[in-house]
């Protein structure tokens, strides 16, 4: 190891020892004996031979001479002190003076040679903690300072500054326990027991934990550093050259000094990754040890520092600001680093990239990534499609680790102006501020308990230059700590009284840090907040500050257009707003937290991503740092709950109506139409207690199940929840007025008086009064089973809507009056009307069907449906309503992936039957519910494009007649319910199309010629009603059919029984004819939605509000990569291309 220091710092060799006088203090004559013992870093005097700790210190560098005085006497002489000693004779003082001198002059020399704080008092380290404390044994407090492994003890503050100190403990004998004393807490070693007393109980907290981080120091191993250090280059910091690094950049691959891990750390998570070789054991897997031994500070420089000019070169010694700049241009702007051939050329350099990854040149790899190729570009193979996966073929396991640290690193750039994305290089305003604050020692996870006023400890605090500084008090010279504001990556006010402070506000930090502070004053503590993130966020974020937020930072998001990379944004959370703004594009209108369609974490513990799904927008938030993560995420769950008891303070789903009753409206309307009495009954007092509690809490999460909830604990819930809405659905102002219309006698005027009152009503009353009355108008529909009549239900509604006593017989009539004029006051047109009836039709069908409850899908008919290709990054949950279409469904699907629809798209859902090999495309106005429920184990749903949807609309377009006739070959698979065995091969068959059958003939009997028309046998062989088949295009394989152009054919019968056909055709163009025909007969001759619906459905829809928030732009090309990028499906790349 070439004489490298091994395990802990070893304590220095010891130079001279022995006893000599020392100098009695002022107003004594005696002199004291002293066990005096010098090494090379200290001089230091013991009471005894045998004590392990010393009565004084005197650090050598602090010596800045030695001279002899009468009666062999020397002094030992400081800045501020003077040491007199007497030896007991001239030779001995004279081998004590050049041991002493030589010892100084070796400092020096040492000093010199690392040129790093030549005469710095404190050494190069600064204090953990450093105060006062009352130690037992001690009249006066000392001040005590916790530095790196070691606890030093001084007189006082004065003593501590000059570097005197009484003596150190080396803490990897230490330990620290708390005693009985609330304040108190024992350093044990072997040696002695220091018993100290703290000023609060908090203060005890924070020496402990201060103490306990010098134990850990002091034990952590430096196994991994030894290894690492094994190549000579990675024994000096790859930046300033110091020796003996113990931090690196994982990412980077570069050994560094403490010094430059602090500023690397700067740089943010996306520039290095900077992890302790001492302490971040477990990041220390044996491969990344090997990749830092194979590339390391050697490989490293190379490509980050081949082009360094002298001046700007670092050195041990060189200031915190000459290394940020330094830092910031070595791998932030690339700007030293050797550029590869292929700069510039991002096809070429990923080309490059995905041959490299497969080799073990990793340093092609880094000067690759280091110059802009794309860490997750696309191979060009599918099935190995990123460099990772091709390293992972390639059994390049540390051409893997290397990708996988450097997933998110960003590619530097050499921009004069920096890009303004880069919130840390832009200028932050300067901003100043001073106070007092009361603070609380930092935490490293979120605050989940009460702190207490006692907890918290008055400091000055100076915000200034970007740094926030808090001092013991006004006068202290020396801050006891500070917070950069470029580290601030959040800032959040809890609500007054969270804690002992009225007013608090946290700060979090990039080192995973959080700090408390409080205030008595509402407005001192609204100043202090202003101010901080005035210096924190950089102007183009700054309209986020225009409102009192709750919570304000930067987040790696990814949104849009830009799926590859997540970028950071800039976000803040007020109300149950989330305002963003982005490096790019415009300001943006805020996310309704409320109002989500989903709101989930996804991904493991490592690497958590917050999905937001916004009707027409999706926001992933990536948890790169995890504590103002974990704090952002409670957060927005907070805000997206219902925020009070109020109708509006609810989750809100579409057109405005509280989730809460969608949820139970929905639940009765598939369950509970029929149930005898619904609404009249009750449910069970406690059960309906409980849901109505989870609803409250979060109704968007709750899925109501059939057989887990009775229809009446719903039923239940719902009027709970109706009759405790502190305003009623009809509004404290506006109810009497209501319940006066319902004594007009002259029924239109009367429904005119519900109109006009109904518009009074805000927008969620309204939109809750009318999904609840026409839910209730198909509860009327189901009087014959359910027993509740527009009558009965209007008994027990009148007085939940009316909060009434029941006394009160108008407020019955109101309700009987809406049911019964449903249509009328509520303008329900034509075309809502049948669908209403439609899902009810469906509904019923199901359950008479029985369907429903069989499948996983029960009760909440929730569907999985992908985009493109089945895969778990495509999948897509959708709540299929009744009524929903084929074609609403793949809006939905490409509205939430923010795909834009080109005109000769021909989106189209599809279901895939994996069993048969084949595929339906649903027509545009097909029901999905019904297909749903009659789907099979082996099939899902689909949406992707139609691609031979041009072509049949040319053929529709340009063929005259109705029928279609031809040779097709045939199969027969008759089967009951798809067991039966398959039956003989394929054979010629004559098949005739029309408007109402396909029949099929076995031979053609003769043609005439003046027609065109073969003529066949009378009857046919088979014959099927068109509108009753099925057809899937596609023939499973296992059938050997004899062309690829085939088809399936299934047609239900009345009695549930299955029957399948196969059918093939010569060539494709004949396939899509068929098919094209089909689709025309059983369609009335409409195959695809009229083009200007669906375009005017593709825009968005500004005056919702729910613009995307990345506005849909860029070439088509452009497009179908941000798919692709999404869905990581390659194919889709080349797919029309
Ligand atoms: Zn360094």
């Amino acid at each position: 190891m070439d004489g490298l220091p091994v395990g802990p710092t070893p304590s220095p060799p010891v130079i001279k020892a022995g006893w000599l006088d020392k100098n009695p203090p002022q107003g004594s004559y005696i002199y004291q004996k002293r066990w005096v013992r010098l090494d090379t870093d200290h001089l230091r005097y013991f009471d005894s031979n045998k004590d392990a700790y010393s009565k004084r210190f005197v650090p050598v560098s602090c010596i800045s001479r030695v001279a002899a005085i009468g009666d062999q006497k020397f002094e030992v002489i400081t800045n501020n002190r003077t040491f007199a000693f007497r030896a007991e004779s001239d030779a001995e003082r004279k081998e004590w003076m050049q041991a002493l001198q030589q010892a100084v002059a070796e400092q020096r020399a040492r000093a010199r040679l690392s040129s790093a704080h030549p005469l710095g008092v404190q050494g190069s380290e600064p204090p953990d903690r450093a105060g006062s404390l009352e130690l037992r044994g001690f009249k006066n407090k000392l001040y005590v300072a916790v530095v790196g492994d070691k606890v030093q003890l001084y007189k006082n503050l004065e003593e501590y500054h000059l570097g005197i100190g009484i003596t150190f403990i080396d803490m990897s004998v230490g330990n620290v326990k708390e005693a009985a004393d609330r304040r108190g807490f024992d350093l044990t070693t072997p040696y002695r027991i220091f018993s100290f007393l703290a000023e609060s109980e908090l203060e005890k907290e924070q020496w402990l934990e201060a103490m306990q981080r010098a134990i850990a120091e002091a034990l952590s191993t430096w196994e991994v550093a030894e290894r690492i250090w094994a190549m000579a280059p990675n024994r000096f910091c790859a930046d300033c050259g110091a020796a003996q690094p113990d931090w690196a950049s994982i990412n980077l691959c570069v050994v560094i000094c403490k010094r430059c891990a602090g500023e690397h750390r700067g740089l943010g998570a996306g520039i290095s990754k900077v992890r302790s070789l001492k302490m971040d054991r477990k990041v220390w897997t044996e491969t990344l040890i090997e990749l830092f031994l194979q590339l390391g500070n050697a490989a490293g420089n190379r490509f980050w520092a081949a082009n360094v000019p002298p001046s700007e070169a670092l050195q041990p010694s060189s200031s915190p600001g000459a290394r940020r700049c330094h830092l910031e241009a070595k791998y932030r702007e690339g700007k030293y680093r050797r550029y590869h051939p292929l700069f510039g050329n991002q096809e070429e350099l990923d080309k490059a990239l995905c041959a490299a990854v497969t080799t073990s040149d990793l340093a092609e790899t880094q000067a690759l990534l280091g110059c802009g190729a794309g860490v997750n570009c696309f191979s060009g193979d599918p099935e190995v499609p990123t460099p990772l996966a091709l390293a992972e073929q390639a059994g390049q396991t540390l051409q893997m680790e290397f990708l996988r640290n450097n997933r998110t690193t960003e590619v530097p750039r050499l921009d004069s102006v920096r890009p303004p994305e880069k919130h840390y290089s832009v200028v932050l305003p300067t901003v100043s501020h001073s106070g007092f604050l009361y603070k609380t020692a930092s935490a490293g996870k979120l605050l989940q308990d009460r702190r207490a006023r006692e907890e918290f400890s008055r400091r000055w605090c100076v915000l200034s230059d970007g740094v926030l500084s808090y001092y013991e008090n006004e006068r202290a010279v020396t801050p006891n700590g500070e917070i950069r504001a470029s580290e601030i990556v959040c800032l959040a006010v809890p609500t007054p009284n969270t804690h002992g402070f009225e007013h608090t506000f946290e700060v979090y930090t990039e080192g995973e840090r959080l700090y408390l502070f409080g205030l008595e004053s509402a407005e001192l503590a609204r100043e202090w907040v202003k101010c901080i993130a005035k210096a924190f966020v950089p102007p183009p974020a700054e309209d986020l500050l225009a409102r009192d937020f709750e919570r304000l930072g930067r987040l790696p998001y990814k949104a849009g257009l830009s799926l590859q990379r997540a970028q950071e944004g800039w976000f803040a959370l007020l109300g149950s707003e989330l305002h963003a703004v982005f490096p790019e594009g415009p300001c943006e209108e805020p996310l309704q937290l409320r109002k989500l369609q989903e709101l989930s974490v996804q991904g493991d513990s490592e690497n958590q991503v917050l999905v937001l799904v916004e009707r027409r927008r999706t926001l992933y938030i990536q948890g790169e740092r995890r504590l103002d993560f974990t704090g952002w995420l409670g957060a927005i769950q907070k805000a997206a709950a219902s925020s009070g008891d109020t109708l509006s303070e609810q989750q809100l789903g579409d057109s405005d109506i509280p989730v809460i009753v969608y949820r139970c409206v929905d639940y009765i309307t598939q369950c509970g139409l029929t149930s005898e009495g619904i609404y009249r009954k009750c449910g069970q007092t406690s059960k309906t207690q409980r849901l109505l509690e989870s609803l409250r809490l979060d109704a968007r999460s709750v899925r109501l199940k059939e057989g887990e909830q009775h229809v009446d604990d719903v039923s239940s819930a719902l009027k709970r929840f109706l009759r405790d809405l502190p305003d009623g659905l009809f509004t404290r102002v506006q109810r009497l007025a209501w319940l006066e219309a319902s004594e007009i006698e002259d029924e239109e005027e009367k429904v005119s008086r519900y109109r006009e009152l109904l518009v009074r009503l805000p927008p969620v009353n309204r939109a809750t009064v009318k999904a609840l009355i026409s839910h209730l108008y198909c509860v009327q529909c189901f009087s014959d089973t359910n027993q509740m009549n527009t009558h009965n239900l209007a008994i027990v509604f009148g007085p939940t809507l009316f909060q009434t006593d029941g006394q009160d017989y108008k407020a019955g009539r109101v309700v009987e009056d809406l049911i019964s004029h449903y249509v009328m006051v509520f303008s329900v047109d034509e075309e809502e009307l049948r669908k209403q009836r439609e899902e009810i039709t469906a509904i019923v069908k199901m359950r008479v069907a029985g369907t429903a409850s069989g499948t996983q899908h029960a009760g909440d008919f929730i569907c999985t449906v992908y985009l493109e290709e089945k895969k778990a990054e495509t999948e897509q949950h959708v709540k299929i309503p009744a009524s929903m279409t084929a074609e609403e469904l793949t809006l939905e699907i490409l509205d939430r992936r923010n795909v834009g629809i080109r005109e000769k798209d021909y989106w189209t859902c599809f279901e895939v039957n994996e069993r048969e090999e084949a595929e339906r495309p649903l027509h545009f106005a097909e029901k999905v519910l019904p297909i749903l429920h009659g789907l099979g184990m082996d099939s899902y749903l689909v949406v992707k494009k139609h691609q031979s949807m041009e072509a049949m609309l040319l053929y529709l377009a340009s063929h005259v007649g109705e029928t279609k006739h031809g040779m097709m070959k045939f199969r027969e698979d008759r089967s009951l319910l798809g067991l039966g065995l398959p039956s003989g091969g394929f054979h010629d068959r004559y098949f005739i199309l029309n408007s109402s059958c396909l029949r099929l003939y076995k031979e053609v009997r003769s043609q005439r010629p003046w027609s065109g028309a073969p003529e066949t046998s009378h009857r046919p062989e088979k014959e099927w009603p068109v509108r009753s088949l099925k057809i899937y295009l596609g023939v499973k394989k296992k059938l050997r059919p004899p062309t690829c152009w085939g088809f399936t054919v299934v047609h239900e019968t009345e009695k549930h029984e299955k029957q399948q056909w196969y059918l093939c055709c010569e060539t494709q163009m004949e396939l899509r004819e068929w098919f094209a025909t089909f689709l025309f007969m059983q369609h009335d001759g409409l195959v695809w939605p009229s083009e200007p619906s669906r375009v005017s459905r593709a825009v968005p829809e500004v005056r919702l509000g729910s613009v995307s928030l990345i506005p849909l732009r860029g070439s088509e090309n452009e497009m179908r990569r941000s798919v692709a990028a999404f869905t990581a499906d390659p194919l889709s790349l080349l797919r029309n291309v």
